[in-house]
């Protein structure tokens, strides 16, 4: 009976967590996606806990009621723009786990299994996987909550370093795989593989930070199948599998979205500041408007394309932007909504909360399709957005952010900022956008600024 009902939790996990991932690839059935997760990892705990190795019930229900007091508050507590650091932090109590389990299976199979044998390269490669992540989440976590500077720690000599003990993991690896009674080596290979850790994450920063969240998280899903290999468990191995391949892609698509290569994310010491590139503020004068202004060139326009951003995210401006969408439209402006891929703080972050404003999925249009309408468009109407609009990365091959791809808001006849002040967004670089003639500041926060051109287009105005 016992078997039964963990075979059938493992066939139902499997299911739903393959379905999950199908839906969660379109907005309009994300939530679902979502739904048959949750519902595929509480029978996934379920079958885990008739299991018949289970002898005392009592710690694990203690393991239970602290995760819950830590993870409840933070779900609850934490905004949506620090998803990515919480994903971070996540990943690196995920993989201390996977990595303490291995540890605790080698010391079982050390003077057990034979030398060589195959679960204890299951075990190396899980725990060399599930060490590294962990240390390197912590530092991915560190940059993006501000606790350690963004920018990349790079020294002389860096990948030479980083190679030689990353080689040196592997080869107290191989060692302790053919000589597992040596134990004595044990805790210099957990060293090598925390250090490797700290030392892959501390040369990246800047705009590459998410590709790292999702390489990290495809490293997390890899040692939790490697994990299920070493226990025999079905499901860790089919679960791991799917999070590594799924973080896997993730990465490679935002590598694209960034016109970046892995090589040069993982390598290439993104954000030092190049000779001579536009990275200091810009003396020239601005133009602003007021919202009342903005608001009758919007109502005149034909077309208008809104950028969200970022600030949009933070100032939970994104029910005011929809009734300006709605405001505008009653007006018979064609109105659409640029998104770009790394826009706000994780992928998929403007499409949430357009979603959640009940703005029609229809009128989101992706970078690559939206550029060659800009130059006919009236109005670019930039929210709370600033790297995914900066020109430099077209124009400027010296620009920390040169070859990133952007939506290009300058081309259109018009641009309006909303922004409270003249600063950078995540990159830390100016903006050349801000400067052109054919650019106003709405200087001001993203909702109540939002929300005068929502009441100024309410109360009058002849439009068409
Ligand atoms: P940016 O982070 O480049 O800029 C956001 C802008 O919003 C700032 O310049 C800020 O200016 C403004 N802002 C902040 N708060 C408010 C507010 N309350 N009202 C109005 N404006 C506000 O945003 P983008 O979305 O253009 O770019 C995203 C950046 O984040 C990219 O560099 C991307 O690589 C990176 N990133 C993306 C992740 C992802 O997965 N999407 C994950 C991690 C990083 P001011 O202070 O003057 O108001």
């Amino acid at each position: 009976m016992e078997q039964l009902i963990v075979q059938l939790s493992l066939i139902a996990t499997c299911a739903l967590f393959i379905l999950a991932l199908m839906w969660m690839s379109h907005p309009s059935t994300a939530r679902r996606g979502v739904r048959a997760g949750e519902i595929g990892m509480v029978i996934a705990i379920i079958g885990t806990l008739v299991h018949h190795e289970i002898v005392d019930y009592n710690l694990i229900l203690i393991a239970m009621a602290i995760g819950t007091v830590v993870g409840v508050p933070m779900a609850y507590l934490m905004p949506m723009t620090a998803i990515p650091q919480r994903t971070a932090i996540s990943h690196a109590f995920g993989a201390l786990a996977v990595g303490l389990i291995g540890a605790a299976e080698y010391y079982k199979y050390a003077h057990t299994a034979a030398p060589g044998s195959f679960v204890f390269w299951a075990l190396m490669l899980e725990m060399l996987l599930g060490f590294l992540t962990c240390t390197a989440s912590v530092i991915a976590f560190a940059k993006l909550q501000e606790i350690m500077p963004t920018r990349p720690i790079v020294f002389g000599g860096q990948r030479v370093v980083n190679a030689l003990i990353a080689a040196a993991a592997l080869g107290v690896a191989v060692t302790l795989v053919f000589a597992p009674t040596n134990t004595a080596l044990f805790p210099l290979f957990v060293g090598l593989a925390l250090l490797f850790g700290i030392l892959l994450v501390i040369p990246i920063g800047g705009a590459d930070m998410p590709t790292v969240i999702a390489l990290l998280n495809s490293y997390a899903g890899l040692a939790a199948s490697a994990m299920g290999f070493a226990l025999g468990n079905k499901l860790l191995i089919v679960a791991g599998a799917l999070d590594g391949a799924s973080g896997f892609i993730l990465a490679v698509i935002m590598c694209r979205a960034m016109n970046r290569s892995f090589a040069n994310v993982m390598f290439g010491g993104f954000g030092t500041l190049a000779a001579g590139s536009a990275g200091g503020k810009d003396d020239r004068p601005v133009r602003s408007a007021s919202a009342e202004e903005a608001a009758m060139v919007l109502e005149n326009a034909d077309s208008v394309v809104i950028i969200p951003g970022y600030g949009m995210a933070v100032a939970q401006a994104q029910h005011k932007v929809s009734e300006l969408y709605q405001a505008l439209t009653k007006k018979k402006v064609d109105v659409k909504f640029a998104i770009h891929p790394v826009a706000g703080r994780m992928p998929g972050h403007m499409n949430v909360l357009l979603a959640e404003a009940n703005v029609p999925y229809e009128q989101l249009v992706e970078l690559e399709d939206i550029n060659p309408e800009l130059p006919q468009t009236d109005v670019a109407l930039i929210i709370g957005a600033n790297d995914t609009v900066n020109p430099s990365a077209r124009d400027d091959p010296k620009s920390l952010i040169a070859g990133m791809p952007i939506i290009e808001a300058d081309k259109a006849k018009t641009v309006f900022v909303i922004k409270r002040s003249m600063n950078a967004g995540f990159a830390g670089i100016d903006n050349p956008i801000y400067y052109n003639p054919n650019t106003q500041m709405l200087f001001g926060d993203a909702k109540a600024v939002t929300a005068d051109m929502v009441k100024e287009l309410a109360g009058g105005g002849t439009g068409h």
